[in-house]
């Protein structure tokens, strides 16, 4: 199943229950199918109970699928990203956080910042919280923690991040984290792939088998460290790849079985 929030272009919707005056154009919650956005009460991980509501696809803004109060970075997670930037293997898990700040929409503006000469995209696969949860035991099966899968964007301050031993700065920029434009609650992550576009041309291409820590090893590893909240959001890694971004460019993070997050990049001021 697929899960969203989003905006009504329009007021106009089918199979209401109530006037239309009703319905506002306000941020809410969403089912996609048969090509249709069907509105649901509340958050995305609660109760799908459909109100009646539906958009078509084009009659609808794309918003970020959750408000994390917390969005955990797994660094060097796949071996050939790690080794192309000149590391090795970590032995366990590498994290770090982006800010609440740096979330985008789909389709909205990456801004490279005065500060950077260097930013770049990084593909991942994110999974989105469900349930809060903290000290998970060895073993512990992860997926009633889960609401579902979606794909992000970390971009990255690269030469910030060079000179800089905290990543706080080169991770944490305004606009530095798109991520949607759908949750997927039911990814299959032995076959799920991720690719980044820049301007059409493929860059990164990776399959989450390849992760050196898999998802459920990651979720309960994080899990000792912080309590996970519902709307969390945790990206998995960055395939090998990476490369600059320049204003006009237009990036996508494509995963298999999820969709396709674009956001077009301008730079600071434009
Ligand atoms: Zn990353």
């Amino acid at each position: 199943m697929k899960l969203c929030r989003f905006q009504p272009l329009e007021i106009a919707s089918e199979g209401l229950s109530r006037q239309p005056h009703e319905v506002r154009p306000e941020p809410r919650a969403g089912i996609i199918e048969d090509g249709a956005v069907w509105e649901i009460p509340g958050d995305i991980w609660q109760i799908h109970d459909r109100t009646g509501y539906k958009w078509p696809l084009e009659g609808v803004r794309f918003l970020p699928p959750c408000a994390p109060s917390k969005i955990v970075c797994v660094g060097r997670n796949y071996l050939d990203h790690a080794k192309e930037l000149g590391n090795d293997a970590p032995k366990e898990p590498l994290i770090f956080l982006k800010p609440p700040s740096s979330v985008i929409a789909p389709d909205e503006p990456i801004v490279l910042p005065a500060m950077s000469n260097r930013v770049d995209y990084e593909g991942e696969i994110a999974v989105v919280i469900g349930r809060r949860c903290s000290h998970l035991r060895a073993n512990e099966n992860v997926q009633p923690y889960l609401a579902g899968f979606t794909c992000l964007n970390d971009v990255t301050a690269r030469d910030l991040q060079r000179i800089d031993d905290q990543w706080t700065r080169a991770k944490g920029f305004d606009t530095f984290c798109p991520f949607g434009p759908v949750v997927e609650t039911e990814l299959d992550l032995g076959a799920a792939t991720v690719e980044t576009f820049v301007n059409g041309v493929r860059k990164q291409s990776g399959r989450a088998t390849e992760m050196i820590f898999p998802v459920d090893v990651i979720i309960r590893w994080i899990s000792q460290v912080m309590t996970l909240e519902p709307g969390d959001v945790v990206a998995t890694g960055t395939p090998a790849g990476i490369g600059a971004l320049a204003p006009g460019d237009v990036v996508e993070v494509s995963v298999s079985g999820i969709g396709t997050l674009r956001n077009p990049v301008v730079g600071f001021g434009d």
